[in-house]
């Protein structure tokens, strides 16, 4: 079956998509010209900043983390930061002004200022930003990257850990990611990877077993390696490192990638 969506491909403009699994009040489709993944229908921006508060992140809401996870207060979380920005320094060093998209209570910031960036963070969440302020001090504005209206070709790396997926648009995101970064800057992402089978589908909701990261309306996008890499290419960048995370590391299902800023897009 393949259902004419109202939403379009964000890789391709694309308007034709199969259906892969029904959350109700949203479909996940697989768009049948370009393979990308996504929900419909799209939630508009001010829907999804309503989502991040308080109760998110501390596990304690319908969406978000769960209560055990304790998503806010576990410093190893700061690990996988640490390995990240060292992955970033293969191909930029500081100093160098680092700017962290989707920043939330701020760990990805902690662990590139500790490095020697001179670091600024971005994310709608105003309970997150006022967190990464009042606990660690770090340098937050809230709101998106495009809001934020930075002066182009004016940042050396630029950092999107979990967030491509949960943005109305991630096409805007790397549009913009290109503007401001100069050129020769990395632009550093994380995503659930579409491709990665469930590891345990007994263990899943059995709705879900055959697409386990599906999670409506906080993931809009489930990328693969192709469509990223698609994506990044049309953005204006070179992927020079794509790992995809199996079992036996906590990562399990996500991809990093990094890229270079190669060309600058036309204004
Ligand atoms: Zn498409």
């Amino acid at each position: 079956m393949v259902l004419k969506v109202s939403d379009r491909c964000d890789l391709c403009n694309g308007n034709a998509a199969a259906p892969i699994l029904e959350l109700p009040p949203h479909t996940i489709v697989r768009c049948t010209v370009c393979g990308l993944v996504y929900v419909t229908p799209r939630p508009a921006l001010a829907e999804l900043t309503g989502i991040y508060d308080e109760a998110y992140f501390r596990g304690t809401g319908p969406v978000g983390y769960r209560p055990d996870e304790n998503y806010i207060g576990d410093d190893t979380r700061l690990d996988i930061f640490i390995e990240r920005t060292v992955a970033v320094e293969r191909y930029r060093r500081p100093p160098g002004v680092l700017v962290d998209v989707g920043c939330a209570t701020g760990f990805a910031l902690r662990a590139a200022r500790d490095r020697g960036w001179d670091c600024l963070g971005i994310d709608v969440s105003e309970f997150a930003v006022n967190y990464a302020r009042e606990h660690y001090g770090l340098n937050v504005l809230k709101g998106t990257l495009c809001e934020a209206a930075m002066p182009s070709e004016s940042v050396d790396a630029l950092t999107m850990w979990d967030l491509l997926e949960h943005v109305p648009s991630p096409r805007k995101e790397c549009v913009e990611a290109n503007r401001v970064l100069k050129l020769g800057g990395v632009l550093a992402l994380a995503t659930p990877d579409a491709d990665c089978p469930c590891p345990s589908p007994e263990a899943c909701d059995p709705a879900k077993a055959d697409f386990w990261q599906a999670k409506p309306p906080e993931h809009l996008y489930y990328f693969s390696p192709a469509t990223i890499s698609r994506l990044l290419a049309e953005t204006g960048f070179y992927v020079v490192n794509l790992t995809s995370y199996g079992p036996g590391d906590r990562r399990l299902g996500a991809m990093e990638v990094y890229a270079l800023k190669v060309r600058t897009l036309p204004g």
